[in-house]
């Protein structure tokens, strides 16, 4: 059985961007504005070390929310793979829902199985790859990614990123962190 962390994108792998017109911490729009932070390629290299299969499970409803384009959240995907693989990192799966319940694209805006804090990916993953979740950890920012991670029956570390604060407190995570690093050296430890 392999042993894995799931991990969130933004606000653990990515910067937020600030949008002036909103006021608001987003996603990156386009493949310009990804940034990781400082110490993301080091942390998923730790882990890659350590024997970890690496996934990303992230939920992305801007454009069912008629924020963005599809093609601009390709774009944006490809840029994060292209920095993580030409820096050695290696996720095992990319797994994105792109539904929101309240939406305006019909299409993608129903309450979908995918969504976090819903477990669906880590699930899969279990049954695609053969990981062990109760061996294996999520990490994010957010309330919604701890309960998806007690849901999968993982261990939890909730990432205390300043600017989605307002996205968490109700939430029960096994440790905090300021940061994708000092989660890992609590992995890794
Ligand atoms: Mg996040
Ligand atoms: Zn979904």
């Amino acid at each position: 059985m392999e042993k894995a962390v799931f991990l969130d994108r933004d606000g653990v792998l990515c910067m937020h961007v600030f949008n002036p017109s909103t006021g608001e911490h987003e996603p990156p729009r386009d493949p310009g504005s990804v940034r990781l932070y400082p110490n993301t390629i080091r942390s998923l290299r730790k882990l890659q070390a350590s024997g970890y299969d690496l996934f990303l499970v992230s939920n992305q409803p801007d454009f069912a929310k008629g924020k963005t384009t599809l093609a601009s959240m390709e774009m944006v995907h490809n840029e994060l793979d292209r920095i993580l693989i030409s820096n050695g990192v290696h996720f095992k799966e990319y797994y994105y829902c792109y539904h929101h319940p309240k939406g305006v694209v019909p299409e993608y805006s129903y309450e979908c199985d995918c969504r976090k804090p819903k477990a669906f990916f880590l699930f899969k993953a279990a049954n695609t790859f053969g990981v062990d979740l109760s061996n294996s950890w999520m990490v994010g920012d957010r309330d919604s990614d701890v309960e998806c991670g007690k849901a999968a029956g993982t261990r939890t570390i909730l990432i205390e990123e300043p600017t989605s604060a307002h996205k968490r407190g109700l939430s029960r995570p096994d440790h905090t962190a300021k940061s994708l690093k000092d989660a890992v050296g609590i992995i890794t430890s």
